[in-house]
């Protein structure tokens, strides 16, 4: 039987098992998948030993994957670029590591504005300068897009996300002040800062100014629909919510596990959803 897990500290709140648990049963597969809790101090240790352990790998969240970056035997470009790793496997005895948050944010766009959306994007605008944000970027960057903006509260990160990712697309720091000049520009407009999250302010943005063909997307999917989304629905802007970057970031590892390639359906959606709603 082939055995998965998701590692961080804490863990109790990941919806992973039930996404993995969900395709382990509609594919009919004798597998597991589980959350470990391990402390920082103990997470070297864990990363030598899960395959001793009897594991195919697994995913990793905070606040490990810096440390999953470094100390991997093998990484991805993707990984490599954006110096974490969220995704473990074994292979010829080695432990490689992958970043998918890319992948999913990207699959998530796709799947939900269209084949070549991005050919209407000239400019884009990410707000945030996180782990999640250079994914984010990262993805974007692949796409043909004239200009990213990335304005963060802390000015220093934003100017560091940018010179780390410098190489891809056109990239350029925007002070926080000056979101609301931007906004007029964008055709794409993304929160990836915590801003919006339950028992979080809202991020307000003034989306009057903005482009009737923008999009605008969030990250955060506790609440499913932001304030920022919900403000952006009732200015009749397409909206993305984050809960399909969470979905479809799991596909790979899946896949690497347990041999299948499983689908973000209906169905799955609608049970993370209804764990969502169960929780609040
Ligand atoms: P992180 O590395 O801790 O980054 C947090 C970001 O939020 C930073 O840019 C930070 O700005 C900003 N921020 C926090 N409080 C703020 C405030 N009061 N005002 C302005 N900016 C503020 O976290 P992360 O891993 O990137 O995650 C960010 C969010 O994305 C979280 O809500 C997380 O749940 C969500 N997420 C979703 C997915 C998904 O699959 N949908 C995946 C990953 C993360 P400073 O630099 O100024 O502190």
């Amino acid at each position: 039987m082939t055995k998965a897990f998701v590692v961080g500290h804490p863990i109790k709140h990941s919806r992973s098992p039930l996404i993995h648990g969900h395709w382990l049963k509609q594919h009919g597969l004798a597998g597991s998948y589980e959350r470990i809790d391990v402390a920082p101090a103990d997470f070297p240790e864990f990363l030598k030993t899960f395959a001793a352990r009897g594991f195919a790998g697994g995913n990793v969240t905070i606040p490990h994957k810096e440390t999953a970056y470094l100390n991997v035997d093998r990484r991805t470009a993707k990984a490599e670029r954006l110096k974490a790793v969220n995704t473990l496997w074994i292979e010829d005895g080695l432990v490689w590591g992958d970043n998918t948050d890319v992948v999913g944010f990207m699959s998530h766009l796709d799947r939900s504005l269209g084949k070549s959306w991005e050919q209407a994007v000239e400019t884009a605008l990410v707000i945030g300068a996180g782990g999640a944000a250079r994914a984010i970027v990262a993805g974007l960057q692949d796409r043909p897009i004239g200009r990213i903006f990335v304005a963060n509260r802390t000015l220093s990160k934003a100017t560091e996300l940018v010179r780390d990712l410098a190489g891809g697309g056109m990239l350029e720091v925007l002070p926080w002040e000056e979101i609301g000049g931007a906004i007029a520009k964008a055709g794409l407009i993304v929160n990836t800062t915590s801003l919006g999250m339950a028992g979080q302010p809202a991020l307000d943005l003034e989306l009057a100014g903005a482009r009737s063909d923008a999009v605008v997307a969030d990250i955060v999917y506790v609440p499913l629909k932001t304030p920022l989304l919900a403000a952006a629905e009732a200015r009749h802007l397409r909206i993305v919510d984050g809960l399909g970057m969470l979905l479809h970031q799991a596909v790979p590892g899946f896949s690497r596990w347990f041999g299948v390639t499983p689908d973000v359906t209906p169905e799955l959606r609608a049970l993370i959803v209804a764990d969502i709603e169960g929780e609040r």
